[in-house]
């Protein structure tokens, strides 16, 4: 592969660069379809099953890292930025954590070692080749158990909303943690889908990535508009992922109630 041979020549800043500039002519695609468009996603999926140790989650995240850091980069959370969602997942020990941008399963494996006995993520993502790479992904980590992917989005017209009612127990307050990382223009649409069921609950945690890049400005005020009001929040600075150079912004809302 020409583009691997290029790659193998630079220094870690250029390689860096050049991970961007791919990802630039990849993400274009990726807003439409949820996938880069050169098969990376699954070529990560190959390359945890023929890597990482089954039922490992460590082993299977440091693998996926490995693969975004050398291969090909991929739009998961990070190493980074993962420390941040994993502190509040600790902080927050939720019962029912509902995630909103499956990707690879990156986060959803992140999220899914840390959660307390008999507690489960339902994890929503758009992409039902983007799923099948998840699940294929989770199951090797030994997380099936406790993590469920559903294919859809909450802005479908009510069909996955009804979906996590009827089939996963979605209920009034059952809601204890979110993860937002789906497509930027629905964060606060779908935070308000979740409100407007009754889902949270005055102490549910809502961490959103990509605040600052690609960006996500109106979720931003909107934070900041209900600060100490129906939200408190605190705003993570950090990077964005697998790279040092581009600055990004993760949220950590607690809800407080109306
Ligand atoms: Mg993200």
């Amino acid at each position: 592969m020409a583009g691997r041979t290029i790659v193998s020549t630079l220094n870690d800043r250029g390689r860096q660069l050049y991970s961007m500039a791919r990802m630039a002519l990849g993400m274009r695609n990726f807003t439409h379809t949820g996938q880069i468009g050169d098969g990376r996603e699954a070529a990560a999926r190959d390359y945890v099953l023929a890597n990482a140790t089954a039922g490992d989650p460590e082993s299977v995240l440091v693998t996926i890292d490995r693969f975004a850091r050398t291969r090909s980069m991929l739009v998961n959370v990070g190493d980074e930025k993962g420390l941040i969602l994993d502190a509040a997942v600790r902080r927050a020990q939720p019962r029912l954590l509902l995630e909103l941008g499956t990707y690879c399963g990156y986060s959803a494996v992140r999220s899914g070692r840390l959660l307390p006995a008999g507690a489960r993520l339902v994890s929503v993502e758009f992409n039902a080749a983007n799923a099948d790479v998840a699940r294929a992904i989770i199951a090797h980590a030994g997380l099936s158990d406790r993590v469920t992917v559903v294919v859809g989005t909450l802005g479908d017209g009510g069909k996955t909303v009804q979906k996590l009612i009827t089939e996963h127990g979605f209920s009034s307050g059952s809601v204890e943690f979110v993860f937002l990382d789906h497509a930027k223009e629905a964060y606060l649409a779908d935070l308000k889908t979740m409100l407007e069921n009754g889902w949270l609950h005055p102490g549910t945690i809502v961490v959103a990535d990509n605040v600052k890049v690609p960006g996500v400005p109106d979720y931003l005020a909107y934070m900041r508009r209900e600060e100490g009001r129906t939200w408190r929040t605190v705003e993570h600075k950090t990077h964005v992922e697998y790279q040092s150079i581009l600055k990004d912004l993760v949220l950590e809302s607690e809800y407080l109630g109306e």
